[in-house]
């Protein structure tokens, strides 16, 4: 069994992880969005590859609290953008300070001087304004609402890729990501033969699907079998849905191995 404190000790390596994954993101981000970052596009990418490096984090740091990993994405993505501000504004800041001190002359009256601060900097945005779509350009509070949008968006796509990584099941008892161990198409069968052997009170109907098998790195767990009914939306095209979950005690395991190896159905 895995203990509290060791526990403890992986979220605080993922949360730190994720806040300097978080960090790396949002810099990287100013060089890129001078060359490419499309309106709405651009934090949902952004999103993603947080997303993704949030993800290696949890296998790496064995992190499978689900609560805990959605609320340290939603506080990587507000630290990604407070990284990006910040250095864009020190970016600006420091391109005006290389100014020979005749144009900063000239700058210092106008509304462009230096900014002394990320708010300052972060206004004279909002004033100058964001262009959107076909020329038309939001300002002041507008352009607050702009990068809220933005920042839910990314919110939303490295959550979505967080909460997908928890498709794959965690071993409470060592504290340990599964591993894929197979996959494949079970015939009807197949299907009713694993389901009777987990003790499955699911009689689902009589049609073949989609299986995923996992084991915990520490052979004597549990094991888990995923089935999913297969849905034909357009001709030649099918995709796994609703995922049905089973666990097997580790004896048990050779005979679910038997089952899948001779009830395997290829896709077609
Ligand atoms: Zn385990």
């Amino acid at each position: 069994m895995v203990s509290t404190a060791s526990k403890l000790q992986f979220t605080l390596l993922w949360l730190l992880a994720a806040m300097v994954a978080a960090v790396a993101i949002g810099a990287l981000c100013v060089p890129v969005q001078e060359y490419f970052a499309p309106l709405w596009l651009f934090p949902c990418l952004q999103g993603l590859a947080l997303g993704a490096a949030l993800t290696a984090a949890l296998r790496t740091f064995h992190m499978g609290n689900r609560r805990v990993a959605v609320i340290g994405a939603v506080a990587a993505v507000a630290v990604m953008f407070y990284a990006q501000f910040f250095l864009s504004y020190r970016v600006y800041a420091d391109q005006i300070e290389r100014k020979t001190p005749r144009e900063a002359a000239l700058l210092d009256a106008s509304p462009l001087r230096k900014p002394s601060s990320l708010m300052e900097y972060l206004s004279l945005q909002t004033r100058r304004g964001r262009p959107l779509v076909g020329g038309f350009v939001v300002h002041d509070g507008w352009v607050w609402a702009t990068w809220a949008l933005d920042a839910a968006l990314a919110a939303i796509a490295a959550v979505a890729v967080v909460w997908i990584a928890f498709g794959r099941p965690f071993c409470d008892r060592c504290g340990r990501w599964y591993r894929a161990v197979g996959e494949g198409r079970l015939s009807p069968a197949g299907a009713a033969e694993v389901r009777r052997l987990a003790g499955s009170q699911n009689e689902q109907s009589a049609t073949a699907v989609e299986y995923q098998l996992w084991t915990c790195p520490t052979a004597d767990h549990e094991s888990v079998l995923d089935l999913s009914s297969i849905s034909h939306d357009r001709p030649g095209k099918s995709h796994a849905n609703q995922a049905e979950r089973m666990r097997f005690e580790s004896q048990t395991l050779t005979q679910v191995r038997e089952i899948l190896r001779k009830n395997s159905i290829p896709r077609s």
